[in-house]
Formats: structure tokens, sequence, C-alpha cells
């Protein structure tokens, strides 16, 4: 994974997908149906009765294949998920985990998962990669994303972009021109999330954002605002209480907000007033922090690509904070 690719990812949420999808294609996330059922049970039987037709069966169909559609149960919520009908590297059971990985990091910073239905439907193309993620505001969140077909397990395993699209669905839509906020927040929170839940190492998460740190304004922003929160409440709260208010209180994708309600909503969980004033900070001066000085509180190091920690930091217990497993969701 690397920063700059990172901004290469063109991540779009539009009201509208273009192409919407028709009403035959959200028929396909339905339930197998009862022809369906039964043409597995015969395969089934036939294998068992007939060893020989049954290994034949078994290299074209694996027995323990899941199907094309299925609803995976989350925290508070479920994803219709529907698979490519192709054969990938990957199974789809390998699929199934992955979206399960992005639900469960995304769950846990939150709380809950960020919407109640979710369709997610994964295509497939001729690439090794994850690649292709948007999120749309569409039937309660839509998220499509494509899987190359030699896309492999540990492709699956390193993911960070369905992760990232998840979260755009804990935010209310902005305006087009504060969709910096949107980024900024997916682009943060995602590695925050994940090691969070062990998904990644700590370091990880601490070298993308000293690494790419020229290039990423808006999750400047939520960091920032993040260590400004703590400083404020004694390390009692952060921006993941500020995000799970927004969230709570209403302020998911499927919502159209401008930034002040937002920013004014997080606040609020926090009892603060750090996001409204940073928001104003940055719109009059888009640097206004020292990265370095901010690096050096935090006890944070990055020599040859490799982060060390320094807990004797004045605000290490800030940085060890950011990154702690909160409670688990509901479900
Ligand atoms: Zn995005």
């Amino acid at each position: 994974m690397n920063v700059m690719h990172r901004l290469g990812h063109l991540c779009s949420r539009v009201a509208q997908p273009p192409g919407s999808p028709t009403r035959a294609s959200r028929d396909g996330v339905e339930p197998p149906s009862a022809v369906l059922l039964l043409l597995a049970l015969l395969v089934l039987l036939t294998g068992f009765l007939d060893p020989v037709a049954g290994q034949a069966l078994h290299r074209k169909a694996p027995q323990n294949e899941a199907p094309q559609n299925v609803v995976l149960r989350v925290p508070g919520g479920k994803i219709d998920v529907t698979l490519p009908e192709e054969k990938l590297k990957v199974s789809r059971q390998d699929l199934l985990n992955w979206v399960r990985s992005a639900a469960d990091a995304v769950s846990h910073y939150y709380g809950r998962f960020p919407v109640p239905h979710l369709t997610l439907k994964v295509r497939s193309d001729a690439s090794s990669r994850v690649h292709h993620g948007v999120t749309y505001p569409k039937d309660g969140g839509l998220i499509l994303i494509t899987v190359g077909r030699d896309a492999d397990i540990n492709e699956l395993k390193t993911d960070w972009t369905l992760t990232h699209e998840m979260v755009h669905l804990a935010f209310p839509s902005m305006e087009d021109n504060h969709h910096w906020i949107e980024e900024g927040l997916s682009t943060y929170v995602e590695p925050v999330a994940r090691a969070q839940v062990g998904q990644i190492p700590v370091t990880e998460a601490w070298r993308q954002f000293i690494w790419g740190r020229t290039y990423w304004g808006g999750a400047m922003f939520c960091l920032v605002a993040d260590v400004r929160i703590r400083e404020r409440t004694k390390n009692r709260k952060g921006l993941q209480d500020a995000l799970r208010g927004i969230l709570n209180s209403g302020g998911d994708i499927t919502q159209d907000w401008d930034i002040e309600k937002a920013l004014a909503r997080g606040d609020r969980a926090t009892g603060t007033n750090v996001l409204r004033t940073l928001y104003r900070e940055m719109r009059d001066k888009p640097a206004p922090v020292d990265l370095d000085q901010l690096w050096r509180k935090l006890g944070l190091d990055l020599k040859d690509r490799i982060v060390t920690f320094d807990d004797k930091a004045s605000e290490a217990n800030i940085r060890r904070a950011i990154t702690t497993l909160r409670s688990s969701p509901q479900h």
C-alpha cells in the first residue's frame, strides 16, 4: 500500500450513480431460488452416489463454494452482497471474509455498522487488484467495487479500499466544495479503524500519515482535530466520539447536510468547539500546523520508512489512545 497510490484512488460519491442499477440488477441480490437450491442438492447427491462424477463436478464447482448473493449480518444492520458471476483466483468465501473484515473494522470504530442496509456489488475485471471503489447514498447505501480476476488472497488481506468506502457511509453528504472532508475522513479513519482491530500494525497507520503528510489535506484536518479534542478533554474524547455523535444524530450518507451542521454535531458530542474552530483556521490558512512538532509531541519518528515510538513524549498517551480499540459494537 502506498500513499501515492492512495491519492490515485478515484473514489467518488454522487447523488445518483451513472447508469443507476435497474430493477433487474436489484433483483440480483435476492436469495437463491428454489430451483437453484434443488440443483445444488442434485449436485451434492450425484457426488455422494457416484464418486467419479462427484470429483468431476467438484473440479467445476467446489461443493463449499458460497452462493453469488449473500446477506451478511453486521452490528446494527445487514449487507446484501452480490459477488462476481465468473470464477476468480480467490474463492467467494475469501471475498465474503474480506467484506466481513472491512465491516468489522468500521463497526468497531463507529460502535455499529453505519447504515442499516447496504447494497454491495463486487464486480470483476482482467486486473490483479482491488480498485474502482465508489459509494453512493442510493437505496440507503450502495458500494460498487472491482476485484481483478487475478487478485490473490494477499491483495484482499492488504486491501484498504473497501474499508475506505464503508467509512463514507458514516458521514452526511456534503456539497461539491466540501468533498475534501468526506475524502479526508475516509483517508484518516480507514487506517486508524483497521489498526484498532489489529488488521494492520499501529506503526503502519502512522507511517502512512507521516510519509504522506504533504498530500493529505483533509486527513490532516482529521488528525489535528483528533489530537486537539484529546488535548481539550484530558484524552477522554477524540475525533471518534465526534464522528459517532454525527452518525448517531442521523448524519449518514443518505442525508444532505451543510458542513457547519456536521461539525457542530461533532463538537456537541465532545463538548468542545474544536471542529468548527479548526475549520475556520484551515479555511483561512490551509496549513496551520507544524507537523514536525506534532510528530515530536506524539512521540513519532520515521527513518528509512520505519516508524518508531517514543513513549516519553509529552503526548504519547494521546497517540496510543487514537489507535486503542474501544468497546465492541452493539449487535
Ligand atoms: Zn473516498
